[in-house]
Parts: structure tokens; sequence; C-alpha cells
């Protein structure tokens, strides 16, 4: 069967009712125009945080030829050095981001991002300062007294005061708030009685926090208190517990009477709760909650010499995965900044990061193929330091379930989508109520087709001196996920890639629709003039007015053809994806191609498919988020046994998980977005596309079990979005094949190269957006 002639462009019915075109024409052009019209404004971290890194890095290094440390795993919790952590204070590099007059340095958290990382990386032995730099530092300069101010901070930026953390108690782990330590008011201060658990270095700090009843008179979350407690005071007994791998820094902390002054209360009493899950946004929003195997992560990396395609797919989707954890860090940092506590964020970053350190543990088992031997030096030792720390990940610091509940609880709250350029609603009210299946017929586009080519969309990304509408990669990326989110089924993605591809060939474009023929496997040769050979599964193959097929030529090069579908020799046949979109087949029977035609040799293959990688990506974005939306819809109305779905903690760790990777996907793409000023980044937009594939599955399969049968019907309209997922995850090659490439043009780089990689956003020029 072959394709049926394509539809005329622009002779599809007026615009939906209620859009004014000529109004929305122009505010898309503008926005476009806008956003595009310059640099996007970087955030200013007030430092050259490249210089910055090159001096904690010069530290680590002098340190490690000194003998002084040997990296290891967990070292956040494991390598306490009172004389590392006063080297790093004499660098300024404690207490950072508080104020210059109580002994910090003023700086942001952007700065101390760089230096903590630097030293996770390095598995370096910062065990002794983290907490109070961490989160009791901040803590006492959100809510401490000018006093309680003016006697810690100091002393905490300078490695002399280090803090262990009381809040756990043999009966009070996921349940915080029911602690059974109390303090009661006695002359000047409070008796504290109780005894906390798996106090980390207790046996080391000099001091504590502890969160302790004051008042049991109201519901459990009130009446709880903050302290700061001195561990040589009287009444305060210290119990070693040691760990699966033998280690001893837990502790059981036994306070019998112990007086505490009333200065040493932090904050207000009774208000302890509402501080102490403040405080949580900063004890789950670092690195540490990603970082803690990065040595084992090193080691493998460096292993991994000629990886096979298995290992290779592994490791680029691990580190894939970890620059994007890297840069949601970042984005919790950028909000830390602007003075917000970004609980949501810091839980999604700690469930998804804690499960990644685990996933590093079974990479390495799988590449470096060694016995874990907790005596052994390099790999066995770290791999044995990795298994065995790994259980603790998702249980400290909040488990994973009690991070799921509070991600659940955040996505069922109304908010306001991020829409910088506004082109995001403009987007929305074009396409409203413009979903649905794509037409029977393989060779005509929707009618808001029309609309969307009359709006300029499929120029944008291509400069306007070169037959473009203007705007940035960036700004096609948020049409593009638009058309995902409202699953219209149009040929933008692939009309605006191919005439890229055109103009930066200088080749005339088309206003028709047009696509890129890229094959992923054999490429159609060009042999004297005339083009041979298949390609397959090309997107709207069969309504495209314009072709652009890479092609190899007699030298082996590949170039690119730009051929009308009517040329002599061309020959299409529809087919579908899982949603029923165009993937037709496009053979060339030795057709006549000019010279005119032809443009190249192309430099670099892959980034020819960059650009379609990077919007399907934006695509599964917008489709990722209407599953999670639909989804939301049903389970708060759907009631079983009684209440609404939702209400059960199994369905909102689902919803949790389906959030998490939402947004992972989609900080994935703005990375590459970020990265691609100078045309698309090959490595970037493959991990995009690789974070995208996953949270495909993850998200439609989470969708479908809490819609149950109903999902499974076409009377639903869940399967507009997941159809689409399971379809676009594999195309273009699919994300095992990103995956695989990725790994292969990382691996060689070696564990410094993949680290820059990794970190690369920050110290560059333009940052680009958070
Ligand atoms: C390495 C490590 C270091 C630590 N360091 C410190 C420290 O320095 N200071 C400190 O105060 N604490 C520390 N902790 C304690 C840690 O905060 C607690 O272990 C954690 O809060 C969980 O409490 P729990 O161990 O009592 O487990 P539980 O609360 O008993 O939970 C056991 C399991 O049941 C699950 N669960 C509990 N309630 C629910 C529910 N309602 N629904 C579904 N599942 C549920 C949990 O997710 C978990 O999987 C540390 C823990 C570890 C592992």
């Amino acid at each position: 069967m072959s394709c049926s002639p394509p539809g005329t462009p622009g002779s599809g019915p007026l615009p939906p009712e209620g859009i004014d075109d000529e109004a929305s024409h122009s505010v898309v052009q503008r926005r476009v125009r806008v956003s595009g019209s310059g640099p996007v404004t970087a955030p200013s971290f007030g430092e050259d945080l490249g210089a910055l890194r090159a001096r904690v890095r010069a530290l680590v290094e002098e340190w490690l030829a000194r003998g002084r440390f040997t990296p290891q795993c967990d070292a956040w919790l494991r390598g306490h050095d009172p004389a590392f952590s006063e080297a790093l204070a004499a660098n300024g590099w404690i207490g950072m981001t508080w104020p210059p007059e109580l002994g910090g340095g003023g700086r942001s958290n952007a700065s101390r991002l760089v230096v903590t990382e630097e030293l996770l990386r390095a598995g370096a032995p910062v065990a002794a300062h983290w907490i109070g730099d961490r989160q009791i530092g901040p803590a006492i300069l959100r809510h401490g007294s000018a006093a309680l101010r003016r006697a810690y901070l100091p002393r905490i930026a300078r490695g002399e005061v280090t803090f262990c953390l009381g809040m756990s108690e043999t009966e009070s782990g996921s349940d915080l708030a029911s602690v059974r330590t109390v303090a009661e008011p006695v002359e000047g201060g409070w008796r504290l009685r109780g005894s906390k658990i798996w106090t980390s270095h207790a046996h080391r700090s000099t001091h504590a926090y502890v969160l302790a009843r004051t008042d049991s008179s109201g519901s459990k979350h009130e009446g709880l208190t903050e302290f700061i407690v001195d561990l040589a005071a009287d009444g305060v007994e210290v119990r070693p517990i040691h760990d699966l791998r033998g280690d001893h820094h837990f502790n059981e902390v036994t306070f019998d009477g112990v007086f505490v002054p009333d200065d040493h209360v932090l904050g207000t009493p009774g208000n302890g709760w509402k501080q102490v899950t403040e405080q949580l946004a900063f004890e789950r929003g670092g690195m540490e909650r990603v970082l803690s195997t990065y040595p084992l992560l090193a080691a493998t990396v460096a292993a991994a010499d000629r990886p096979t395609p298995e290992v290779a797919a592994r490791i680029g989707e691990t580190l894939a995965r970890l620059a994007t954890l890297r840069r949601l860090a970042w984005r919790i940092v950028v909000a830390m900044d602007a003075g917000e506590a970004p609980i949501r964020q810091a839980a999604m970053l700690k469930d998804l990061g804690t499960v990644f350190e685990g996933d590093v543990n079974e990479l390495a088992r799988a590449v470096l193929q060694v016995e874990p031997d907790p005596s052994a030096p390099g790999q066995a030792g770290l791999l044995a330091q990795g298994v065995l720390a790994a259980p603790g990940f998702t249980i400290r610091g909040g488990s994973t379930e009690v991070l799921r509940t509070i991600i659940a609880r955040a996505a069922t709250e109304p908010g306001r989508p991020d829409d910088p350029s506004g082109l995001r609603s403009v987007a929305d009210d074009v396409l409203d109520g413009h979903g649905g299946d794509p037409p029977g017929e393989p060779a005509v586009p929707p009618p808001i087709w029309s609309t969307v080519t009359e709006l300029g969309w499929p120029g944008v990304g291509t400069p306007e001196e070169r037959g473009g509408s203007g705007g940035e990669l960036g700004d096609l990326a948020v049409l593009v996920e638009a058309c995902g989110r409202h699953t219209v089924a149009v040929p933008l993605a692939e009309t605006a890639w191919a005439r890229m591809l055109l103009a930066q060939a200088g080749r005339p474009l088309t206003e028709d629709i047009a696509t890129v023929a890229l094959p992923h496997g054999e490429f159609p040769t060009l042999d004297g003039g005339s083009l041979s050979g298949t390609v397959s599964r090309v997107p709207w193959g069969c309504a495209a007015r314009r072709l652009v097929v890479p092609a190899r030529d007699a030298t082996g090069a590949v170039v690119l053809i730009a051929l009308a579908p009517e040329a002599p020799g061309v020959v299409r046949e529809p087919g579908t994806n899982l949603a029923g979109e165009p993937r037709d087949l496009v053979r060339f029977e030795e057709v006549p191609v000019g010279g005119e035609d032809v443009a190249g040799p192309v430099p670099d293959v892959h980034g020819l498919a960059a650009t379609g990688v990077l919007l399907r990506a934006a695509a599964i974005v917008g489709a990722l988020e209407t599953a999670v939306a639909r989804t939301i819809a049903h389970i708060t109305v759907r009631e079983q046994f009684g209440r609404p779905l939702i209400a059960f903690q199994a369905v909102g760790g689902i919803l949790a998980r389906m959030d998490s990777h939402l947004t992972l996907a989609r900080t994935a793409v703005d990375a590459a977005v970020a990265a691609s000023r100078d045309g698309t980044d090959v490595d970037r937009a493959a991990a995009a596309f690789v974070i995208a594939g996953m949270a495909a599955t993850e998200v439609a399969r989470g969708a479908h079990q809490l819609h149950g049968a109903i999902g499974v019907t076409r009377e639903h309209p869940l399967h507009l979005a997941t159809r689409r997922l399971w379809s676009w995850r594999d195309e273009l090659g699919g994300d095992r094949h990103w995956a695989r490439l990725l790994g292969e043009r990382l691996v060689p780089l070696g564990p410094d190269g993949v680290w820059n990689w990794v970190t690369h956003d920050l110290d560059v020029a333009d940052h680009g957006t958070p």
C-alpha cells in the first residue's frame, strides 16, 4: 500500500473558537522573539565557581598525596577527621553561606554545592563538621537568638564546635513527632530526660541538637522544642552501637536530667515541629544523598576501559541519572539562595538519589566482577563499603516511604507550572481541546496543524535571517512539550528539526511539512548521483512535502540530501506507532539527486540526530505531565474502602515515584536545552532522552496501575498519553541506544573527565536557567 497525497497546508478549518488568530500569532511570534532575543540571564553566584572548584581539588589532592586519607564510600558519615575539617575551615569552606559577621563566608548555596560535591566525589573525611555545616548552623541562623548565633556560628565555622543530631528514639523513627524525650522548665532553663538513638558521632561531637517534648497538652505536632545541648554537661551518657560494617558511628545517648540553659533553646518553645521540617530541606537536599558511592562509581568507570555495548548502556544510563540528579541539586540550592525551603524537591532528590547510590553497587558488581572484600584496597574494598552501607541510604534522614508521602501530598496541592517566558500558557491556549487520536489518514495532519504553521511554530529555533521564526531551541522544546501535553498529533518536532538541518546546510526551507528520514541501521547510499536504500519508521513520512535524508556517499562520508517526495524512485508506505501516529517506510530506488540537493559532509552524525532526540524527550515530558495529572484527578475522586484512593499510602507512594520521574525528566530536558547554545549538545540530549525514556516507563506503569480497569480502555483518555510514551521512548533508536552511545562517549574521558561533564554547568560563563 502506498501513501495517499498529502493535505494542503493551510486548508484546514479556522482556528478554534476563542482564539483570535491575529492576536495569538503576534503573541507567539513576539514571545519567541523576546525569549530568543538575547542570552538567558545567568544566575549570579558572586564568585568564580570554576576557580573555587580548583582550590578545593588542590586541597584534596594535597591531602591524598600526603596519605592523610583514603577515599571511601559513605565518607560523609564515616570519614571523621577533625584536622581535615579544620583545614576546610581555614579556607572558609564551613559556614560558607552564613553572614561574615557571624563567622560565615557570605557566599551562595551554589558555592557551597561546589565545595561539598568536590569533597564527596573524593570520598574525603568530612563527617566531623558535616551536620553543623549542613543543617544545625542554618537552623541556628534561621531560628536562633542573636546570642545563640554569636555563640555558635563562628565556632562551627572554625571547626571548633561539632554537632550530632538527636532526633530519633527507640520508639520514634519515621514518626518523629512522637518523641518521648522531655524537657521540663526549671529555674534559668530546662531539665532534659530521655534518650536518643542512632546518633551518629555523638561520641566525638562537642554538642547535640535535641528535639524534645515540652508540652503534652496539644496534638503531637505541638509542644515540641529544639535545644542545643553541650555533650560535656552532667547527665549525658553515650553508648556505642556498631553498624553492619563494624564501624562505630552510631550511638545511643541518654539525657538524665541534663540542664540546658534558656538561651540554648533554638527558636520558640513549642514551635519545634515547624522548625525541624524546614531543617529537613537542608538535610535532604544535598549531593551527599547522591554521591555516597561515588568513589566506587569512579573506580567502575576507570575499569570499563573498552565497555561491551551492554556495559556502555548501563554506564551511560547511570551517568545520565547522576548528571540529572546533580542538576536537580543545583535547582535546590538556587531556591535556597532565593530564601525558599524547597522541601518537596529535597524529598525527591533524596528518594531518587539514595536509590541511585544503591544502584551504583549493582553496576559495579556487574562491571568489576570482583568479590567485595572489606580488608582489600581498591575496587573490592570500595564494593564492600558500598554494599554494607547501602541499607542505610534509604533509611537515614527520612525513609523512602516517608519521603514519598511528602512528595505525594505536594503533588496533589494546586500549583502554578513554571512558565518564565509565558510561552507555555500561549501554547496551552492554542492547543487546548485539540488532543486525541491521530487522524487515520497517514498523509493528513489534524486541522490544528494549519494554526500551528500560521503561528510560525515549525520555524521556531531557526533564525529569521535564514527564513525561520527566530527563537531558541528552548522555545521550540516548550512548544513540542505542549503538543505532548495536549496529546496533539502534529508533525511539529519533525518539521522544525528538518528545517533546522536545512538551514544549517544553507538549503532553502520549506513552508510545508518536512521530516528527517533518519536510518537506525544502514544509511542509504549516494553513488554517482543516485540514492538507494530504505528508511523505516519515518515520522510523518507520507505527509512530508520535503524529506531530509542522511546518506553515505562514495567516500563513506555522511551527507544530507533534501528531496521532494515526488522525485522518481521515492516510494512511501504508511505505518503507525503504538499511538497511531504515522511512522512510514520510505524507499529510495535509484533516485536521481542533483548536486544542489546535497550538503555536507556532516561532521558529527550523532549531532544530526541530537535535535530530534532532544525534541522527542521534550514531547515525552509533556505526555508525562498529562499522565500524572490524569492520575491525580482519578485517585482524588475515586473511592474504595470508603476513602479516596489517594488516602492510601501505597497509592501515594506510586504517585510520588511518578511525580519524581516527571521532575527528573523535565530537569534533564532543561539541562540539555541550557547546554545547547551553539547547536544541540549531543551528550546532554542523549542524557535527556535516556531519563525521559526511563520516566516514560515508570509513569505509564504507575498511571495504569492506579487507574485500574478503566485505564485499560479506549474510552478513558489516559491511553492518549501512555501509548505515546510507550512509542516515543523506542523511537530514534530508542533510549537504550542513546544510553549506550552516551556510555561509549563518556567512558573514554575517564573518571576525571566524567566528573567534569557531570558538574560542567556551574562553572561555565553562561549557566543557563536552573
Ligand atoms: C546510617 C544511619 C544514620 C543515622 N543517623 C542518625 C542521626 O545521626 N540522628 C538521628 O536522629 N537519627 C539517625 N538515624 C535514624 C534515622 O533517622 C531513622 O532510622 C529513620 O528515621 C527511620 O526510623 P526507624 O529506623 O525507627 O524505622 P521505622 O520508622 O520503624 O521504619 C521501619 C520501616 O517501616 C517503614 N515505615 C514506617 N512507618 C511507615 C508508614 N506509616 N507507612 C509505610 N512505611 C512505614 C519505614 O519506611 C521503614 O522502611 C540514622 C539512621 C541510619 C540508618
